[in-house]
């Protein structure tokens, strides 16, 4: 295995872009806009749990820069800076360079700089840090909703859901949908830009990643209100509505209500939004 200070060089040090002092120190020193507030989070991936170990190296680093990059966009918040700490079983250089691939497509897209991070031997585990900036007080907070807001979500739930009961053999996909229903649970698209949008428009906000009822839930029991959902109003994906018919109707519901791994943006807002 080359040394560490090889891999990392080879595989994650780009020249620096925002930072004033990125990979390569004991610490990145990072200039916070002076007007803003420091959105800052951290979400991990561990092999076998949270994919699977032969998932596709650059699809993982597109997923693990996502999720986290989804947790911004849930605040409102414009993506700057990542850490990225890694464990890996073994040096394997192209899984580096397929891993780092995928990573810097997506970080590049939005503008994010990897300003450092930690990389150890041990079973393989993706850990990444985001931070990005907000107006004061201007943040999509959990604890915002207010009683008699429209609950809604951007695109469509479910479809990593049932991509995953896919790959389980829970579920039998047409073949010319199956790659499409693939893509959103192994590449979810953060939305960077409907979170910025939406600090003008939404109270609360939180990112599907562990199903609606349960992510809508955390608003709820923050902002001490209740919601009412229409199951037949729940956004789907024709891939979704083609390919469910075919499972038991108990497991549609679930995959709508209870399916993570979507990525899209629930949030509230006044009534008057859709006016
Ligand atoms: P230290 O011994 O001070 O913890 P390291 O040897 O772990 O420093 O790391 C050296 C530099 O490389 C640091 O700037 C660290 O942030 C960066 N770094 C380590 N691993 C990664 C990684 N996987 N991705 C990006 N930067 C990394
Ligand atoms: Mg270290």
């Amino acid at each position: 295995m080359a040394s560490e200070f090889d891999l990392i060089r080879r595989h994650f040090t780009r020249p620096a872009a925002q930072a004033v002092l990125g990979i390569g120190d004991d610490c990145a020193l990072l200039k916070v806009a002076a007007d803003c507030e420091l959105a800052i989070s951290t979400d991990m991936l561990v092999s076998g749990v949270h994919f699977f170990a032969d998932a596709r190296a650059d699809w993982l680093g597109h997923k693990a820069l996502a999720v986290n990059l989804s947790d911004l966009a849930a605040m409102g918040a414009t993506p700057r800076w990542a850490m990225l700490a890694l464990a890996l079983p073994a040096g394997d250089e192209d899984w580096l360079t397929q891993f780092s691939s995928g990573f810097f497509a997506l970080a590049q897209q939005y503008g994010v700089e990897l300003v450092g991070g930690d990389t150890t031997r041990g079973p393989l585990n993706i850990c990444i840090t985001v931070g990005g900036e907000v107006p004061p007080g201007r943040a999509l907070r959990r604890d915002a909703a207010k009683r008699g807001d429209d609950i809604w979500v951007t695109g469509t739930l479910g479809d990593a859901a049932l991509a995953l009961a896919l790959l389980t053999g829970e579920a039998d996909i047409a073949e010319e949908d199956a790659a499409q229903l693939l893509q959103r649970l192994h590449r979810p698209t953060p939305r960077i830009e409907a979170g910025l949008a939406l600090r003008e428009h939404a109270h609360a906000a939180i990112d599907v990643s562990d199903g609606l009822a349960a992510d809508l839930g955390h608003i709820l029991e923050s902002s001490h209100c209740g919601a009412s959902i229409h199951l037949q109003q729940i956004p789907l994906s024709p891939q979704f509505t083609r390919n469910v018919a075919k499972s038991r109707a108990k497991l549609a519901a679930q995959w709508k209500l209870g399916g993570g791994d979507d990525y899209e943006l629930c949030f509230t807002a006044p009534d008057a939004l859709c006016a």
